[in-house]
């Protein structure tokens, strides 16, 4: 990324990234910006929360956890070939 300091302020805040929740009140988009490393605004829970993987209190067996869904989608595109729909010119899309 180039030095993000050399556009305005006011362009900066625009092309921030934005909050990813939905508002319970309005259904619709939060739309306010999201904080720095999250998909969500502060109101929509930033910060705190249990870090993914086994310490998370909610892991049960681990059989649907992001590596092993990563893994079996990744066996299912080399079982399939290369006739895959996520394989555009030989690369995994
Ligand atoms: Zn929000």
């Amino acid at each position: 990324m180039p030095n993000s300091n050399d556009k305005s302020p006011t362009q900066r805040l625009r092309n921030a990234p934005r909050c990813q929740a939905t508002a319970k009140g309005t259904g619709k988009r939060c739309k306010c910006t999201a904080v720095r490393g999250w998909r969500v605004c502060q109101v929509h829970g930033d910060g705190g929360g249990h870090r993914p993987g086994p310490s998370h209190p909610r892991w049960v067996h681990g059989g649907r956890s992001r590596d092993v869904t990563e893994a079996r989608l990744l066996a299912n595109l080399l079982a399939r070939g290369l006739n895959s729909p996520f394989v555009i010119g030989g690369q995994i899309a």
